[in-house]
């Protein structure tokens, strides 16, 4: 029968194309549903957007009793989250999926504004950041980071265009991307993205933190890649978290045992609240959510 099915499947055109198209019309569909979503979204809050202070010292951040929900309609999110990420070093958030860990990235580049409670960001609330200051202040690198086309240099700068040559030299360096460019035909002027050298998935992360990195943050949310890594990209990986966070406060949503067991701390979720606050080491001797999470869902190790 399986037999028979791969050959309906590959052999019989149309019945092949047929299955493919539904596939497409189904993935343009959902890219639709995305857009009504985007659409949908509350306005930003909106402010005059101005330019950095120029401080580049790290911040932290501190959330007292939030509360927040995507709109009236939906459902709680954060219901009393409270903890607090003292400045500079490694804070890991962990926790089920659904916990509220993006929404805390999110309340803090202020796509959404909470309901109750304070969040601060360097000791000051977050209502009073003007919100042109407070973009700039923080570095965000996601979960997926994409490349876009372009040389690899364009993709390194076009959020920091006035980088200079020893910034990006510089920034190479911390995210060891200096043997990428080492390796690439043209270096820094090859192409990548979907029409040059495709990268890898650490490989992409890494540009997306030296993207960061070079407008010089004070905060780095970091979304931590889900991808499997080679050992090789995993440790790299690993050492470039270390070093960011030896200048910067970096937050990560941590999907790695080498991630959480480097942190200085780890907050962990669960349904819209903290549930414990560690080490590792402290967490899995004292926290059974911690343990099970730790033998569960950081696979990635
Ligand atoms: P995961 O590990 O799966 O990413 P998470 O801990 O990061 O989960 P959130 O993404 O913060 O959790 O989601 C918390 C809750 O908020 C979920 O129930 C989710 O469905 C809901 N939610 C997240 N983003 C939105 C949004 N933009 N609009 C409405 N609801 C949302």
């Amino acid at each position: 029968l399986i037999a028979f099915l791969l050959y309906l499947f590959y052999l019989v055109p149309p019945i092949g194309q047929l299955v493919q198209g539904g596939v497409q019309l189904q993935q343009g569909l959902a890219a639709l549903k995305r857009i009504r979503e985007i659409e949908e979204l509350p306005a930003e809050p909106t402010e005059p957007v101005r330019v950095a202070q120029g401080s580049v010292e790290p911040v932290g951040v501190t959330f007292e009793d939030v509360v927040f929900r995507y709109g009236d309609d939906r459902p709680i999110v954060h219901d009393g989250v409270t903890f607090e990420v003292p400045p500079g070093g490694l804070t890991a958030l962990v926790g089920p999926s659904g916990a509220g860990k993006s929404t805390v990235f999110a309340l803090l580049e202020r796509f959404y504004d909470h309901q109750g409670g304070t969040i601060r960001i360097g000791g000051r609330d977050i209502r009073d950041w003007p919100l042109g200051e407070l973009r700039a202040a923080l570095g965000y690198v996601e979960q997926d980071a994409p490349v876009l086309a372009g040389t690899l240099r364009e993709n390194l700068l076009f959020a920091a265009m006035d980088a200079t040559d020893e910034e990006l030299r510089r920034a190479l360096a911390r995210t060891r991307l200096d043997d990428l460019v080492a390796r690439l035909p043209e270096g820094l002027e090859t192409a990548v993205g979907h029409r040059g050298v495709l990268l890898s998935g650490g490989e992409r992360q890494r540009v997306a933190i030296a993207r960061a990195l070079l407008r010089k943050p004070r905060l780095l949310l970091l979304d931590e890649a889900t991808s499997q890594l080679d050992a090789v990209n995993e440790l790299r990986l690993r050492e470039v978290i270390a070093e960011v966070a030896a200048e910067t406060t970096v937050l990560v949503i941590a999907h790695r045992l080498s991630t959480v067991t480097n942190a200085d701390r780890i907050v962990v979720m669960e349904s819209g609240g903290v549930r414990a606050v560690g080490t590792h080491d402290e967490l899995v001797g004292l926290d059974d959510l911690y343990r099970e999470l730790a033998a569960t869902q950081f696979l990635v190790s």
